[in-house]
Order: C-alpha cells, then sequence, then structure tokens
C-alpha cells in the first residue's frame, strides 16, 4: 500500500504541476545540495533561429541555408529543428537529403543532390580546412553567445551560421530561489564554452560543464555525488537521460523528449523551473506531516 503521507504529497504534487514517478526522488529532494542543469531546452526555450551567417564565395547564403536545411530535416536536436524553421521561414525549397546519420554530441551527416555534408559545431571541424572569414564569424557569434554551426562539403567548412535560443524567463529566478535555500546550481551543456559562459554569467550560475559529450553527462553528475552531495539533474533531452537516472533526484522537463521523462523520477509538467524549488519545499512538507 501506498503510505498515506506519500499519496497526499503526490496529489498536492499533481495539482501543482509536477508528475512524480518515483518517489524516492522527492524524499531526496529535501536533502539537496546541488542542482545541475541542462542548458538547451532546460534554461533556454531550445527555440532555435539562424540570426546571421557568413558563408565562402563559392556559395550563395540562400543555397548554403538550403543545403543545411536539407541535412538537418532528419534531426531532432533543437539546432535542427530551428536551421529547418529559418529555410522554411525565408521560403526555401530544399530537397531530401540521402544517407542520414547523426554524429552523437557533434551533428549530422547525409548526401544532398549526390555530395557529402556535414553540419555541426567545434567539434566537427577539428583539423579542417577553414577560410580565415569563417573563423572570424565563428569567433564572432561566440562572443555574441551565439551558437555557430558549420556546413561542411567534403572536407571544407563552407559556411557558418550563428543560431542563437532565448533564456526561459523562469530561470532566473528558479536560480535565485535555489540560492536562497543554500542550494549550489550547476549548468551542463554540449555546447561550447563561451556560450555556456555567457548564458550562466546572465543567471548567476556557480559552475559550468561545457563542451560536454553526451555520454559524459552522467559523470558530472558522479562527480559532484562523490564531494558527498546529494544532487539533482534537469534535463529535457535524449543525451541527458544517463545524469537524470545517476542523479538522487532526476526532473524532467515536461516538454522535453519521452526518454528523458522515462529516467526522471519527478516530470515538470509545466515545463517550469521554479517548479524546482518548488519540489524542494514539498519535500521538506512532506517531513514534516511525517514525524
Ligand atoms: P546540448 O543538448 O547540450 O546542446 P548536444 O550533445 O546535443 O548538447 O550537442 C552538442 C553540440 O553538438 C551542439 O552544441 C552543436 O554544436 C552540435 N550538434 C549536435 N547536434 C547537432 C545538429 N543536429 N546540427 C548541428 N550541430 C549539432
Ligand atoms: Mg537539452
Amino acid at each position: 500500500a501506498v503510505p498515506l503521507v506519500v499519496a497526499i504529497s503526490t496529489s498536492v504534487g499533481a495539482s501543482s504541476g509536477l508528475l512524480v514517478r518515483d518517489r524516492r526522488g522527492l524524499e531526496e529532494a529535501r536533502n539537496l545540495d546541488a542542482v545541475i542543469f541542462d542548458k538547451t531546452g532546460t534554461l533556454t526555450l531550445g527555440e532555435f533561429r539562424v540570426v546571421s551567417m557568413h558563408c565562402d564565395d563559392a556559395i550563395s547564403d540562400d543555397e548554403a541555408l538550403r543545403i543545411a536545411a536539407s541535412v538537418e530535416a532528419e534531426s531532432e536536436h533543437p539546432i535542427a529543428r530551428g536551421i529547418v524553421a529559418s529555410a522554411r521561414e525565408r521560403e526555401l525549397e530544399f530537397p531530401e537529403a540521402k544517407d542520414f546519420r547523426n554524429i552523437t554530441g557533434k551533428g549530422v551527416v547525409a548526401s544532398v543532390d549526390g555530395q557529402t555534408y556535414r553540419m555541426g559545431g567545434p567539434a566537427m571541424v577539428e583539423g579542417l580546412e577553414m577560410p580565415d572569414a569563417l573563423r572570424r564569424a565563428a569567433a564572432e557569434a561566440g562572443e555574441k553567445a551565439q551558437t555557430a554551426i558549420y556546413l561542411i562539403e567534403g572536407e571544407r567548412a563552407v559556411a557558418v551560421f550563428a543560431v542563437a535560443d532565448a533564456i526561459r524567463d523562469a530561470s532566473l529566478e528558479a536560480v535565485k530561489a535555489l540560492h536562497a535555500r543554500g542550494i549550489e546550481v550547476a549548468m551542463l551543456t554540449g555546447d561550447s564554452r563561451p556560450v555556456a559562459d555567457a548564458v550562466a554569467r546572465e543567471l548567476g550560475i556557480d559552475r559550468v560543464f561545457a563542451e560536454v559529450l553526451p555520454e559524459d553527462k552522467a559523470d558530472k553528475v558522479k562527480a559532484l555525488q562523490r564531494q558527498g552531495k546529494t544532487v539533482a539533474m534537469v534535463g529535457d533531452g535524449v543525451n541527458d537521460a544517463p545524469a537524470l537516472a545517476t542523479a538522487d533526484v532526476g526532473i524532467a522537463i515536461g516538454a522535453g523528449t519521452d526518454v528523458a521523462v522515462e529516467a526522471g523520477h519527478i516530470v515538470l509538467v509545466r515545463s517550469d523551473p521554479r517548479d524546482i524549488p518548488r519540489i524542494v519545499a514539498l519535500s521538506k512538507a512532506t517531513r514534516r506531516k511525517m514525524v
């Protein structure tokens, strides 16, 4: 039988926009020392758009964006969705790509009109030939906290897209409320260091893990646990699932992927990060009822 107190707190949770899938998460929430947030789609909306682009002389902006959208069309990554949306907003028609493949934590590869292309971040262009103008455009994007995504034709980068996402209005308040409870706030992202640092600065986040490969996300949770901390992880993506499962309190964003939702102890039905300090309060109130 479900203990009465837990049944009560679960129904309280439901009416306040929380879905408690595993009550151990709710019970541990009262002991939290640190909360680690995924960046994209968790602290930010995950709704990207291309805000500027720079192309090699041999290719026009529209042509580059058209190919980029073809290559990204099958990807579920929020950056890919943003690139496809930007191409649609420009009313560009793009052909269907062939042989689409994900390269985890780096980007995607596909062939368009018989030519192989890759799209990805800095990890994708390591060791590749890169025109100076593209290098400069990518550096400028980083300074503005925009993510630089490259279009690579064969072994040559031919265009760079600066894509941007907006921080959720509620994220700053969530960080402040956690700090008020003496809880450390960290951010974990596969995105580049300058973008990660800019978001962390804006939100007053204490610790940043940037350029983390998907398979290493859970290790960052373990690193804090090894310091004796009780750790919550908050995330939305497929790549957050192992970290959510490793954390003492795994919290999934309701609007996130099914894989993340299934890995979490608690689901934020409203996708509102301010519900995390509420979880801590709810967990503490539950204990008071038990004693
Ligand atoms: P996160 O969810 O924290 O952004 P990911 O591991 O999904 O982390 O991605 C890490 C980086 O890899 C992204 O910031 C981006 O540079 C690149 N990347 C991943 N998927 C794609 C994609 N479909 N198109 C372009 N770049 C991608
Ligand atoms: Mg994410």
